[in-house]
C-alpha cells in the first residue's frame, strides 16, 4: 500500500524543488536586473546633477566674461570703475569679491584689501581663457573659495581679473540632491582632489585615497573598482560601478563636468535603493513559495484522500474481509500478472472445505469465519512467496502456485497442515478437497484456468476417499461438447434435426406388435448424437421440457397421419422427464396438443422413470393421478433401478411396469422361477399391472419371459427403434 504514495510524494517534492530552483534563478536574475537598472538610473541622475553644476559654472564664467568684455570695450581708467562693472553685472549675488592682479602678483580686491599672490601669479597669467581654481582658503576671511580668473589688457597692461566664489555655492546645488540626501556627492578634479562635497566634509582631500582608506577589508574587487575610477577620470570617461564597505554596497556614478577638468562623483548606499526593492522581491517570492507550498499541501491532501478512497474501494472490490486474502476479482487481476512473471511450473488449485455448512451450523458463523481465516493463514505459511492465495467464495479457496517440486508433495503438506486446526485452544478436524490443474506455458486466461481447476475439483465431489484430483482433459472435452450442444439445441429444433423413432413392443400372447415406444434421435450433419448424452444434458439445463413437448407433438402428428390410412393403430408411448411432469398443468397442455390432432388420451402412454417418480424421499402420486384423470395411460419406466417400495407401487395409479434391461440381462436360465424378474412379474400381476420387458436381445430371453407370463416384449431381438416411415410400413 505504501508504494501507492511514493509517486505523488515524489512528484510533489520535485515540483517544490523545481519551484525553489526556478525562484532562486529568477531572483538572482531580477537582482542583477535591478542592480543594473539602479546603476543606470544613478548614472542618469548624476548626469542631470552634473548638468546643473555645469550650468552654474557656465553662469559664473559668463559673468566673468561679461565683466572682462565690458572692461575691454569701455576701457575704464580707474579700478573703482571695474568694481562698479562687477556690481552692475550682478556679480555680487554670486561672487564674494572681485580682484585685479597685476603682473607682479599684487592683487587689489574690491573691499580694499591688497594681497600678494606673487607665488601663484604664473598660474593666473599662463592662459587667455577663463580658469577656475581648486578650493582654497581665502587669505582675507579664511572662507573656502574657488577663484574664476581671466587675463585681460587694461591700461595697456596685462592684468588678471579674479572673481572669488564661496565653495558653498556648489554645495547649495547638492542640497536638492539625489535620493533625498542619502547620497554622497563630490566634485573632484580629474586627479581625485575634492573641490566640493554634499556632506560638509573637508575639501581638498583625494577621493581615491578616501576610497582606499575605506577599503579596510582590502577587498580585491574594491581595489579593482578604485583603479577603474582612477583610470576613467584620467581618461575623461564616465561610468558606474559598485563599491563594498563592511558588507554594504555603494552604488557609484561619475560624470565629467563639461568645459572643466572636474568630475561629479556620487555614492549612494545600495541598501537604500536596490536592496529595498530586493526585499520586496524576496518577500513576494517567499509569499509565492508559501502559496505554492500551501497549494501543494492541499493537492497532496486531495491526492492522499482520493488515494485512500481508492484503497478503500480497492479493498471492497479486491479484498475478502473475513480472511483479508484477495477475493475472486483479485484472483483474476493478480493471477494474470503472476503468470506473466512465472512462466513455467505454475499450478492452479481449488481448495474446498467439506461440509463447511455443517461446521457453521454446529459451531456458529463466527467460528466458521475464524476457521476460514485460520485456513488462509496456514496456506500462506505453508506456501512460499511464489503463490497467490485467495478466497473465491464461501468455503472455496483459489491458489496459484509456482513450484519446481512435485506438486503432490505440496498437496500432501497442505492436507496434513489443514487436517487439524487449532482455534482458541480447541482443535477441529476438517476435511478438504482439492482440484489441481497444471497451467500450460502460454496460458493466461485465468477464468479458463479456474474452469479447468473446477472441473478437476468437481470430479471428487461425493468421493470422500479422494483428497485431490488432477485435471483430466477428457472431462473437459465432455463439458466442451455439452457447451457446443447447448449452443445449437434451439436451432436444432427449428431446423427439425430431431427425429422420432419408434420401437415396437410385441405381445407374448399374439406375437403381434401392439404398442411402440417413441424415442428421439438427433442427427446433425449426417451424424447421430448419442441420445443418452443429450438427454442427460437437457435434463440438466431444462431444455428437456421443450424437447419433450416437441416430441409429443410430432408423435401426435404421426398418429393422426397414420389414423387416416390405417385402422387400429398401436398404442404409442412417449418418455417424459421428471422436470417436465412435475410442472404445473403440463398434462393439460399435452391434452390440448393431442386434441388439436384429434387424438384421445387413451391412445397415448406416458413413460415415467421410477427414479423420477420416487426420489429424494418424495413421491409424486398426485401428479400421476392428474395424468390418469386426463385419461392417459401411465407406465413406470426402468423399473427396479430405483428404490420404490411396494406400498408406493400399490398407491400409485399406474397401468404398466417396464422392467429394466438389467434384470433381463441377469436372468439365469437354470434358475427358472427364482430370478428377480420372476418376482417382479408376480407382484405386478398381484397389483393388476401390465408388464413390459425391455432390452430383449435374444430368443432365449424372449422365450423365458413368455413362459413367466410377461405381457409385452421390447428389444433389438424384435426390432431396433425405426424411423417413422419404416415403422409405418410395419403397420401394414
Ligand atoms: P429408455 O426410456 O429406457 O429407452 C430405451 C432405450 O433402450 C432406448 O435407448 C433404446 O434404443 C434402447 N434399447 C431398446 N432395445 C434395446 C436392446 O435390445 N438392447 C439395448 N442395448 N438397448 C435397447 P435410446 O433411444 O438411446 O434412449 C435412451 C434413453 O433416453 C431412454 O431410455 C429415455 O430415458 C431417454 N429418451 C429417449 N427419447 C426420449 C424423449 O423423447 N424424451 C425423454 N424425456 N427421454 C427420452
Ligand atoms: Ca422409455
Ligand atoms: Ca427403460
Amino acid at each position: 500500500m505504501k508504494k501507492r504514495y511514493t509517486m505523488p510524494i515524489i512528484t510533489i517534492i520535485t515540483i517544490l524543488i523545481l519551484t525553489i530552483i526556478f525562484s532562486a534563478i529568477y531572483l538572482t536574475y531580477l537582482k542583477k536586473l535591478t542592480r543594473n537598472n539602479t546603476l543606470k538610473n544613478l548614472g542618469e541622475l548624476t548626469k542631470q546633477n552634473a548638468a546643473k553644476i555645469e550650468n552654474t559654472i557656465q553662469e559664473h564664467k559668463r559673468i566673468l566674461e561679461t565683466i572682462t568684455n565690458e572692461i575691454e570695450i569701455k576701457k575704464p581708467k580707474l579700478k573703482e570703475e571695474i568694481f562698479k562693472i562687477f556690481e552692475r553685472n550682478s556679480g555680487r549675488q554670486k561672487f564674494s569679491r572681485i580682484a585685479i592682479m597685476y603682473k607682479d602678483g599684487k592683487t587689489i580686491t574690491n573691499d580694499g584689501e591688497t594681497l600678494d599672490l606673487s607665488q601663484n601669479k604664473e598660474e593666473f597669467f599662463k592662459s587667455n581663457n577663463i580658469q577656475i581654481s581648486q578650493s582654497q582658503k581665502s587669505q582675507i576671511d579664511n572662507q573656502e573659495i574657488n577663484i574664476y580668473s581671466k587675463k585681460i589688457t587694461w591700461n595697456n597692461e596685462e592684468v588678471v581679473i579674479l572673481l572669488s566664489l564661496d565653495t558653498d555655492k556648489y554645495e547649495e546645488i547638492f542640497s536638492q540632491s539625489i535620493y533625498n540626501g542619502n547620497s554622497y556627492e563630490y566634485i573632484i578634479t580629474n586627479e581625485g582632489q575634492i573641490i566640493a562635497n554634499s556632506k560638509n566634509e573637508q575639501n581638498g582631500q583625494n577621493i581615491i585615497k578616501k576610497l582606499e582608506e575605506a577599503n579596510k577589508e582590502n577587498k580585491n574587487e574594491n581595489l579593482k573598482t578604485i583603479e577603474k575610477i582612477q583610470k576613467d577620470i584620467k581618461n575623461n570617461s564616465n561610468g558606474q560601478t559598485i563599491y563594498f564597505v563592511n558588507g554594504l554596497s555603494y552604488y557609484t556614478a561619475y560624470q565629467k563636468l563639461q568645459n572643466t577638468n572636474w568630475y561629479l562623483i556620487v555614492f549612494t548606499q545600495g541598501k537604500i535603493i536596490a536592496e529595498e526593492l530586493n526585499k520586496i522581491l524576496e518577500l513576494t517570492f517567499i509569499i509565492a513559495i508559501i502559496i505554492i507550498f500551501i497549494l501543494l499541501i492541499i493537492t497532496t491532501y486531495i491526492i492522499i484522500t482520493s488515494q485512500k478512497q481508492k484503497e478503500k474501494l480497492y479493498k471492497l472490490a479486491y479484498i475478502d474481509k473475513i480472511t483479508m486474502l484477495g477475493n475472486y476479482n483479485f484472483f483474476l487481476e493478480e493471477g494474470k500478472k503472476f503468470l506473466s512473471k512465472y512462466r513455467n511450473n505454475n499450478y492452479s488449485i481449488i481448495l474446498d472445505i467439506d461440509k463447511f455448512k455443517s461446521f457453521n451450523k454446529k459451531y456458529g458463523h463466527n467460528m466458521g469465519n475464524k476457521l476460514l481465516k485460520k485456513i488462509g493463514e496456514i496456506l500462506k505459511e505453508t506456501l512460499n512467496n511464489k503463490a497467490i492465495i485467495c478466497r473465491l467464495s464461501n468455503d472455496l479457496f483459489g491458489i496459484l502456485l509456482n513450484t519446481e517440486k512435485d506438486i503432490k508433495e505440496t498437496i500432501e503438506k497442505i492436507t496434513t497442515k489443514l487436517s487439524k486446526i487449532k482455534i482458541q485452544d480447541k482443535t477441529y478436524t476438517i476435511y478438504i478437497s482439492m482440484g489441481i490443474y497444471k497451467i500450460l506455458e502460454n496460458e493466461y486466461n485465468i477464468k479458463k484456468i479456474l474452469d479447468k481447476t473446477l472441473i478437476a475439483h468437481n470430479e471428487i465431489k461425493g468421493n470422500y476417499n479422494k483428497k485431490y484430483k488432477m485435471y483430466d482433459k477428457k472431462v473437459e472435452e465432455k463439458i466442451e461438447k455439452e457447451h457446443e450442444l447447448e449452443s445449437i439445441m434451439q436451432e436444432a429444433i427449428e431446423k427439425e434435426e430431431f427425429k422420432i423413432y419408434y420401437q415396437p413392443k410385441i405381445s407374448t400372447k399374439t406375437n403381434q406388435m401392439v404398442s411402440a415406444e417413441a424415442l428421439v434421435r438427433w442427427k446433425r450433419n449426417g451424424k447421430m448424437i448419442s441420445t443418452i448424452e443429450f438427454i442427460k444434458l437437457f435434463e440438466k439445463n431444462q431444455f428437456i421440457i421443450t424437447l419433450d413437448k416437441y416430441v409429443f407433438e410430432k408423435v401426435c402428428i404421426d398418429i393422426s397421419k397414420w389414423k387416416k390410412k390405417i385402422k387400429n393403430i398401436p398404442l404409442i408411448s412417449v418418455n417424459i422427464s421428471k422436470e417436465h411432469f412435475i410442472k404445473k398443468d403440463f398434462i393439460k397442455e399435452y391434452k390440448e396438443i393431442a386434441k388439436k390432432y384429434g387424438i384421445k388420451p387413451e391412445e397415448l402412454e406416458i413413460e415415467i422413470t421410477e427414479s423420477a417418480l420416487i426420489s429424494e424421499n418424495t413421491n409424486y402420486i398426485k401428479e400421476v393421478e392428474e395424468i390418469k384423470k386426463e385419461g392417459f395411460i401411465v407406465s413406470i419406466d426402468d423399473f427396479g433401478t430405483g428404490y420404490s417400495s411396494l406400498s408406493i407401487l400399490q398407491n400409485m395409479p399406474i397401468d404398466i411396469i417396464k422392467i429394466d434391461k438389467t434384470f433381463i440381462d441377469k436372468i439365469d436360465f437354470d434358475k427358472k422361477g427364482n430370478n428377480l424378474v420372476d418376482y417382479i412379474i408376480l407382484i405386478a400381476k398381484k397389483l393388476n399391472l401390465k408388464t413390459v420387458a425391455e432390452g430383449i436381445e435374444n430368443e432365449e430371453q424372449a422365450k423365458y419371459l413368455k413362459e413367466i407370463d410377461c405381457d409385452l416384449l421390447q428389444g433389438y431381438y424384435y426390432s431396433k427403434p425405426l424411423e417413422s416411415s419404416q415403422y409405418e410400413k410395419l403397420l401394414g
